[in-house]
């Protein structure tokens, strides 16, 4: 049967700022059980892409997306905040939920015609996600797919990418 992730997600008032809920995966990760059917949900949707690389976004894209990979068998490119990546990079910036940022990838993370899945903890505002496909596709790659444990369907991201293919194991309105 499939699991109810929501009931093991934290959601707290008032974090980080007044007025945001803030949905806290920590519970789901402290569970070995939990951590891997969360993991294996996400990799058999990165599967079914025929993904060949995953993406994870700084920092809780890391948590998500590496062990996705590593079941799959493929590669993991991180999506850095500026300057902590010591190579060439490409650089795009996008808006979160509260504040602004960039992210950054090695120019040589994803070979031509590579079909990349991008996973991540939360989509929001998708903002995260439209920087995440913009450096993909300025490597030369092709996002096939984005997948999360939680979507907030009500700040309407998937409008914002309709092209883009994307899975969520809970969706909080
Ligand atoms: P977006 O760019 O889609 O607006 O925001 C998603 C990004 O912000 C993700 O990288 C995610 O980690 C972070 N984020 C925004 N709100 C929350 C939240 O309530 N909980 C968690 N865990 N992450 C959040």
């Amino acid at each position: 049967m499939a699991i109810d992730f929501s009931k093991y997600i934290a959601s707290v008032k008032d974090f980080p700022n007044k007025g945001i809920v803030f949905r806290d995966i920590t519970p789901v990760l402290q569970d070995g059980d939990l951590y891997r059917a969360a993991t294996h949900e996400l990799a058999e949707y990165a599967k079914s892409k025929n993904a060949d690389v995953i993406v994870g976004p700084e920092a809780r894209g890391f948590i998500v997306g590496c062990p996705v990979a590593n079941e799959l068998g493929i590669g993991f490119v991180p999506a850095r905040k500026p300057h902590k990546l010591p190579r060439e990079v490409e650089r795009a910036s996008y808006d979160l939920e509260y504040g602004s940022n960039s992210l950054e990838m090695h120019k040589d993370a994803i070979k031509p015609g590579q079909r990349v899945v991008v996973c991540d903890d939360l989509m929001a505002t998708a903002g995260t996600l439209r920087a995440s496909k913009e450096l993909i596709e300025n490597l030369g790659g092709k996002l096939v797919g984005a997948a999360f444990y939680i979507e907030l369907p009500d700040l309407k991201g998937r409008e914002k990418l309709p092209d883009v293919d994307i899975y969520s194991l809970v969706q909080y309105h």
